[in-house]
């Protein structure tokens, strides 16, 4: 049975599309079957690994509806042993759709049961908000990797997560665990980076990756050009980082 991780921070920016899609594309080349959930309205996980969304059909909008099979909207990305499930910019009206809805927290959960054999990793690439998608991102999980960006206040907002992490294993999924926090954009010339590493490792004891993941302008153009970074810029530190995560992941595993 394949393992689905939601990657989850309300926080905007911290490098939560960018470690989905890099990740993902990582554990497709160690041959793992992995597919990319896109659940955020923006969509820069479906377009970051070359699908334009707006050619498809049905995507993830249309499961959470329950119109749509979440079997029948997965798409081939092209890349190794990675498929997608789209987004749509229609998410973001689901929020207001879905909270008359019964167990309105566990339709990607259910959505997502009959895939789960096919893959070895589903990887749920989440909005930057603490929505009804995002609670439904975290009863389909079995764990949540948090990246974390490494800046001022990068801790700020880290308690509401967790809140709703309780508060998500309280009520509909009691075996949510952390994955791991993935530190991103380091870089190394800031003092301020050690400072914020220690205080991250002091907030999630025994559950930060030695991996890091460096700032590089490389990451930030890979999207545009709708791949991956390994398919990008293969010999570059940004790919070596996500090579290096999923490396770690799965000895954790
Ligand atoms: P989120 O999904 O959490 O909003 P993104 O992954 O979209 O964050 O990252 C926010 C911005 O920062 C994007 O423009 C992305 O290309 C860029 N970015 C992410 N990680 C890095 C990195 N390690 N080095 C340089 N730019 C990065
Ligand atoms: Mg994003």
């Amino acid at each position: 049975m394949g393992k689905i991780i939601a990657i989850a921070n309300q926080k905007g920016g911290v490098g939560k599309t960018t470690t989905a899609v890099n990740l993902a594309a990582a554990l497709g080349l160690k041959k793992k079957k992995t597919l990319l959930v896109d659940v955020d309205p923006q969509g820069n996980s479906s377009s970051g690994v070359g699908v334009d969304r707006r050619r498809q059909k049905s995507t993830v909008y249309h499961v959470l509806l329950g119109e749509t099979k979440a079997q029948d909207v997965v798409v081939k990305t092209g890349f190794d042993n990675l498929d997608l499930i789209p987004s749509s910019m229609d998410l973001a009206g689901a929020e207001v759709e879905l909270i008359e809805r019964d167990h309105r927290e566990s339709i990607l959960r259910s959505a997502l049961a009959p895939l789960r054999d096919r893959y070895d990793f589903i990887l749920i690439d989440c909005p930057p908000a603490l929505s009804i998608i995002t609670t439904n991102a975290l009863c389909a999980a079995d764990t949540l990797l948090i990246p974390i960006q490494c800046e001022y206040y990068a801790l700020e907002g880290l308690s509401q997560l967790m809140n709703t992490v309780r508060r998500v294993k309280r009520q509909y999924n009691d075996k949510l665990d952390v994955e791991g926090v993935l530190l991103t954009m380091y870089d190394g010339r800031l003092n301020l980076t050690q400072q914020v590493v220690d205080e991250v490792k002091k907030y999630f004891p025994r559950k930060v990756y030695s991996t890091v993941v460096p700032r590089t302008v490389r990451l930030s153009e890979a999207p545009s050009f709708g791949k991956p970074i390994q398919y990008y810029d293969r010999t570059g530190k940004g790919s070596a980082a996500y090579d290096g995560l999923a490396d770690e992941l799965l000895r954790n595993q």
